[in-house]
C-alpha cells in the first residue's frame, strides 16, 4: 500500500513499498528501491516539477513581501534590495529536498512508479566482421 506524497516528502521511503530509502542524501537518491526494486529517476525531465513547486512558492514569496512592504510605506527601503533575493534562494534551496521527496510520491501516488522486468542476459558477442 503506498502511502502519501506528504509522508513520502516527510520519511524520503519508497513510496510504493514504504520500507526502501529513495534518497542517499538531501539531494541524491537511488536509481531504484533495494527493496521492492521500483525504478526512481525513470524519464528526461523526471524532476520538472520537483523544480516547479520551490518556483512557485518563491513567485508568492516575493509577492507577499513586496505587497507587505508596500503596504507599510517601505517599498523604498534598500534593506529590501538584498533581503528579498536573498530569502528566495534560501527558501528555494530549503524547499527543493522536500519538493523533490513530494514529486516522487507523487508519482508513485499516480501509478508511474514501477519496477522493470529483470533486464535480459546479454548476447554472446559475435565473432568475426
Ligand atoms: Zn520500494
Amino acid at each position: 500500500m503506498a502511502h502519501s506524497p506528504v509522508m513520502s516528502a516527510l520519511t524520503g521511503r519508497c513510496p510504493m513499498c514504504d520500507e526502501g530509502r529513495a534518497f542517499s542524501g538531501p539531494l541524491s537518491m537511488h536509481s531504484r528501491c533495494d527493496v521492492c526494486g521500483v525504478v526512481f529517476d525513470r524519464d528526461e525531465g523526471f524532476w520538472t516539477g520537483a523544480v516547479t513547486l520551490p518556483y512557485i512558492i518563491a513567485c508568492f514569496w516575493v509577492v507577499s513581501v513586496l505587497a507587505i512592504a508596500f503596504a507599510t510605506g517601505r517599498i523604498m527601503d534598500p534593506a529590501l534590495g538584498w533581503f528579498v533575493p536573498v530569502s528566495t534562494v534560501a527558501i528555494t534551496g530549503a524547499m527543493y529536498p522536500l519538493s523533490k521527496r513530494f514529486w516522487l510520491g507523487l508519482y508513485g501516488e499516480w501509478g508511474y512508479l514501477y519496477p522493470d522486468p529483470e533486464p535480459a542476459p546479454e548476447p554472446a558477442a559475435s565473432s568475426g566482421s
